[in-house]
């Protein structure tokens, strides 16, 4: 309910106390703000973990989650950081060294890599594994992606994740597992993106378009010089042309980016278009998951700073989140749907919360 209704803090929810459905609904009062605290101190995070997967589970054999590439589950896995701070601290916090105006002082901060779906309607988030002091990030990377091997193998057949995952380690983690890896490539000193640069030098483009984008694209198989991964791989290359508008003169000018991508994926499988949608796709973790949980549901807002109580309290933000994205998407007629935003729905969620005097089976809410 806390995340459901938007709500900042514990105290905001313990003010909702005086409510007559938390009785009927909880069979008793709603703990105070301090105890819900100190609860999520000591959760199982395992069977935490578990909720999130069993609705995963459900959700999938009820096709309440459709694939948003035909045929094709996705994956993205990218590290987020929550908060920092330079005076409070406890035992998950990572440190930095940070020059401020006033000398070198030590921050504190939480990062987590993050594991969600790309489904017909947005994201599913599946799971996070917080990054331990002294460790990289594609090392909480490998723990995440083990565990979610281990209890939902089926969840997912390609893994798109940022240039710094493209080590080996992961991508044997993903192989030996039947899966497929689509990364960034974009270290200048690799062997691998040398021979891609220097063999697409001399070969013709195919030319597609995204939107009003023009890509020049270049895909080749068969790359031997990343030693440590037993297998060829593919690059897909694009160098991409936009027309923007510019505000001050009205004048158009163009935009260039280019991007390479490193894929165990064959073309078979994947076409060169299909490889650049997966590669851009990898921004809807930043716009549709993260940004919108933490500018929607206060889901960095540290409610108890304990490095249990973080994870758990994130974990259920990403089960409050999906459950009100699929009810959005598969509960509300499409009539209702078009009729008003998501935030409208969470709102008149947090009016419920505040208003509601159900407080008897038979009066709950349609
Ligand atoms: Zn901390």
């Amino acid at each position: 309910m806390l995340f459901l209704a938007r709500l900042a803090s514990l105290n905001a929810l313990e003010q909702t106390r005086g409510r007559p459905w938390w009785r009927w609904w909880l069979g008793a009062g709603l703990p105070s703000a301090d105890t819900l605290g100190r609860v999520y101190t000591q959760v199982e995070l395992d069977e935490l973990r578990g909720v999130l997967y069993r609705l995963y589970r459900a959700a999938r054999r009820k096709k309440v989650l459709r694939s948003r590439k035909r045929g094709l589950w996705v994956l993205i896995v990218d590290g987020h950081e929550s908060h920092a701070s330079y005076r409070r601290r406890c035992s998950g916090c990572l440190e930095r060294r940070i020059t401020t105006s006033t000398g070198e002082r030590i921050q504190y901060y939480h990062r987590q890599v993050t594991a969600c779906l790309r489904v017909d309607w947005g994201t599913f988030l599946l799971d996070a594994e917080p990054m331990r002091a002294g460790e990289g990030e594609v090392a909480a990377a490998l723990r995440l992606v083990t565990r979610l091997l281990r209890h939902v193998p089926r969840a997912f057949d390609v893994v798109v994740v940022d240039g710094l995952y493209a080590q080996a380690p992961f991508f044997q983690l993903v192989r030996r597992a039947g899966k497929h890896v689509v990364a960034v490539l974009k270290d200048p000193r690799r062997d691998l993106l040398q021979d891609a640069q220097g063999l697409f030098r001399v070969l013709t483009p195919q030319i597609r378009y995204r939107g009003r984008t023009r890509c020049q694209v270049w895909d080749q198989e068969g790359f031997t010089s990343w030693s440590e991964v037993s297998e060829p791989v593919r690059v897909v290359h694009s160098l991409e042309t936009t027309r923007v508008k510019r505000q001050k003169d009205k004048t158009f000018e163009e935009c260039q980016a280019t991007w390479y991508w490193v894929t165990t994926l064959p073309v078979a499988a994947a076409s060169s278009a299909a490889i650049l949608e997966l590669g851009h796709g990898r921004w809807a973790i930043e716009n549709e998951g993260f940004n919108e949980l933490v500018t929607h549901w206060h889901a960095d807002h540290v409610f108890r700073h304990h490095a249990r109580a973080i994870e758990a309290f994130q974990l259920t933000a990403f089960l409050a989140y999906n459950l009100f994205h699929i009810f959005v998407a598969r509960n509300l007629k499409s009539a209702h749907k078009h009729l008003a935003s998501c935030l409208h729905w969470a709102r008149l969620m947090t009016a419920d919360l505040y208003t509601g005097t159900w407080d008897a089976p038979g009066r709950l809410p349609p």
